[in-house]
């Protein structure tokens, strides 16, 4: 019988393309059709009933019971129009993933189609079924999901989907995005103050994401024939191909066929549910690519990611593809990360990174770039814990990616800009003095970056009028990180505020003023800049030696949420109480434990019942052909050197895989989640691991081809 790896094989090779059309020649006749948007709400509600939605989402006012009443019959009205059956509130629980349950508009005692106001609002689905992190245990066990009109409800898979925050019954937060929205109100808040030191006009500052997003994309069969991508989302074996990415020829090359139709697939239906996708191209991995839409307001480009990864995932099934969204699905090739392009943009359109002409704008600009480096630079260890997750440990400091030491790149000019500002610290500014000229910041070059002084080393850089934070793992949800960025952000421009303040107290005058601050904050938070290779050996030892973290695990970089400082940092800002800060660090080292028991599990399950075998039928075969050759006479020193490598791979793998299922044994009766998260980082991901695939990827190379079990690597990153 052939065996799951060959009949996938064979499956691989007579797959018929699928047929990919666009609903209409230009995207801008179908773009957004699927969405209830501001655009929709304006032409089918009554303009009293409109605005109410707008104060909404502009203030965050209260919906009253007659507008929601409005608005429900609107979207009943569109959705049932468009064939939708049924509607459901979409949210994101702590599971990283997307979560909805869906209801009938129909109903069968009145025998018509219904959608109350009440059921737009707020619905209560089963929290127990969600990751809580305690604290259903402490409170009741009700949650609740309310609407959030500022992300435009959607039609997917002919269900109406509401965007909305999940909390506990007593209001504590359950997921990504009431955080999130917290988050924006704090930044806001600190920068709106700032602004209005340089322009009174501007009442309102927003945070803009872009999110590029990599992933690999194998076949189906393949990845069903590999039940380790199945269970765990990423290979635990496997040999690296004769052809690696040594040739770095994917990087930009031409995107195979298949790869292909199903990118202008799942872009067609990306675009009817309003996200604007724009590009595509090949990734740095074989079998590796990325796509990125234009940057949208923060809060709508989270759910637009989450929606898109939910989207590619369907859409891939048609074509008999899957996508990968882990950190690292190989080892020896790249892994995947979701840069998330922020920046800060004020209700009067300015880009508060954007360098200008105008040397008030400029000052600007640098307060608000400083403030920023300032942020990273005081709370990088909450940055780092941002983006933990037993993914992402595989990737960041592999050489590949960002290593977990974060810091700033700001370029050339902008660290010549900074450093003369801080060397012209001295010098006297008497009135009628041109200040700008006086500290070299009157003009600031437009920051063009190509290819060559972009450094794709860095975790935090800024790239020309945004920063790019590029350690977010892949399969991340972006509302973790980026409602860390804005807080702390929001901390530092308060704090910010209040010594320009003081200063102008004391006397200063306000440009004065704000230019002393910035020269203490540059000085302050200087550490953190780099500009060199973030992937050399050097950084680590210079990083070291200037005091920075380098939290290289998860289990490790959460205990910064331990801490008295967070704690008081979220509150401070109102974005999470302490119980809420427990239940999240809770929740992540229960994932991150889960994780790493998975792949442990799928590693001894693999090894024993499918490897093990596979390489002792092959001893036996050896053996026979060994004997066979000593009784010709004939020397069979060679063969018996196989048999002594093959025989000692199988001891390797065999006496490492029972002792890990010991040291599990052991920690899972360990009842302190930090200390069973570091066990389970040291005493089994490390201690065992690499150990077993050494052995199991020797093996690989030692057994014949045909009767290997897995789906080689070659086999996974180029056959498509
Ligand atoms: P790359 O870094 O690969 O060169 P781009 O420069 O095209 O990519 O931009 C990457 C992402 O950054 C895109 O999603 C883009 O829309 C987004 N972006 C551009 N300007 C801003 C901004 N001011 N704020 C947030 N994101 C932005
Ligand atoms: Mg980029």
């Amino acid at each position: 019988m052939a065996t799951l790896r060959q009949q996938a094989l064979a499956m691989v090779q007579s797959r018929p393309r699928v047929k990919v059309e666009a609903p209409a020649l230009k995207i801008s006749d179908f773009f957004g059709t699927n969405v209830f948007g501001l655009n929709q709400m304006k032409q089918s509600l009554a303009p009293s009933v409109y605005k109410k939605v707008m104060e909404a989402v502009d203030k965050g006012s209260k919906i009253d019971s007659a507008t929601a009443e409005e608005v429900a019959s609107a979207v009943k009205t569109w959705a049932l129009s468009k064939g939708v059956t049924h509607y459901t509130h979409w949210f994101q629980p702590l599971t990283g993933s997307t979560a909805e349950k869906h209801d009938s508009f129909f109903d069968a005692h009145a025998g018509l189609e219904k959608f109350k106001g009440s059921a737009l609002v707020q619905q209560e689905p089963d929290a127990s079924s969600f990751p809580n992190g305690g604290i259903r245990s402490t409170f009741e066990a009700r949650g609740y999901t309310a609407w959030d009109p500022s992300s435009p409800i959607f039609i997917f898979e002919k269900t109406l989907c509401i965007p909305t925050i999940f909390v506990s019954y007593t209001g504590e937060a359950l997921d990504y995005k009431t955080p999130l929205l917290k988050s924006l109100e704090a930044v806001n808040d600190a920068a709106v103050a700032i602004c209005q030191l340089f322009d009174r006009n501007v009442r309102k500052v927003s945070p803009s994401l872009g999110v590029e997003q990599e992933y690999f994309v194998i076949d189906k069969a393949l990845f069903s024939a590999r039940p380790d991508l199945v269970m765990a989302g990423r290979s635990v074996f496997g040999h690296n191909p004769a052809r690696g990415q040594q040739l770095e020829d994917h990087y930009f090359g031409s995107i195979p066929t298949r790869v292909k139709d199903f990118m202008v697939d799942f872009e067609i239906e990306a675009h009817k549910l309003g996200i604007p996708v724009s590009t595509r191209h090949n990734e740095v991995a074989p079998g590796q690519f990325e796509v990125a839409p234009v940057f949208e307001e923060i809060n709508k480009a989270v759910d637009h990611n989450q929606l898109l990864m939910d989207l590619m995932d369907k859409v891939a099934e048609k074509h008999g593809l899957k996508v990968l969204f882990h950190e690292k699905p190989f080892a020896g090739v790249n892994g995947s990360g979701k840069h998330n392009n922020w920046s800060l943009i004020t209700d009067t359109g300015v880009n508060l990174f954007q360098p200008s002409n105008s040397a008030r704008e400029n000052l600007q600009f640098l307060t608000f770039l400083v403030a920023t480096v300032k942020a990273v630079y005081d709370h990088s260890d909450l940055l780092r814990a941002s983006i933990a997750s037993a993914g992402n440990d595989f990737r960041l400091g592999a050489n590949e990616a960002p290593p977990a030491i974060i810091s700033v790149f700001l370029g050339e000019t902008l660290t010549s800009v900074l450093d003369e500002l801080e060397k012209n610290g001295n010098i006297k500014i008497e009135k009628g003095d041109n200040m700008y000229m006086k500290l070299g910041i009157s003009k600031i070059p437009e920051i063009i970056l190509d290819n060559t002084d972009r450094n794709r080393t860095s975790p935090f850089a800024f790239t020309g009028n945004k920063f790019e934070f590029r350690a977010v793992g892949s399969s991340a949800n972006s509302a973790g990180p980026m409602a860390t960025l804005n807080v702390i952000v929001a901390e530092v421009l308060r704090q910010m505020m209040k010594d320009i303040e003081k200063e102008i107290g004391s006397g200063k005058e306000k440009k004065i003023a704000i230019v002393n601050v910035l020269r203490k904050y540059i000085k302050d938070s200087k550490k953190i800049r780099f500009e060199g290779d973030g992937y050399s050996e050097e950084w680590e030892k210079e990083a070291a030696k200037r005091g920075l973290s380098n939290l290289k695990n998860t289990a490790e970089a959460l205990d910064v949420y331990m801490k008295k400082e967070t704690k008081e940092l979220y509150s401070r800002h109102n974005v999470m109480n302490e119980l809420e800060i427990h239940a999240r660090h809770e929740i992540m080292l229960e994932d991150f434990i889960k994780k790493v028991q998975i792949e442990s599990r799928v590693m001894g399950d693999l090894a024993l019942n499918h490897v093990i075998p596979t390489a002792i039928l092959y001893q036996n075969k050896l053996i026979e052909n060994a004997n066979g050759m000593k009784g010709l006479g004939l020397d069979n020193s060679a063969a018996i050197e196989t048999i002594k490598d093959v025989s000692r791979h199988i001891e390797a793998v065999k006496s490492n895989v029972n002792a890990m299922i010991d040291a599990r044994r052991k920690l899972n009766k360990e009842e302190d989640i930090v200390k069973r998260a570091k066990g389970y980082q040291k005493e089994v991901k490390e201690a065992f691991f690499d150990k077993i695939r050494y052995a199991v990827d020797k093996l690989e190379l030692l057994v014949d081809d045909e009767s290997w079990p897995l789906v080689k690597y070659r086999e996974m990153l180029f056959i498509r």
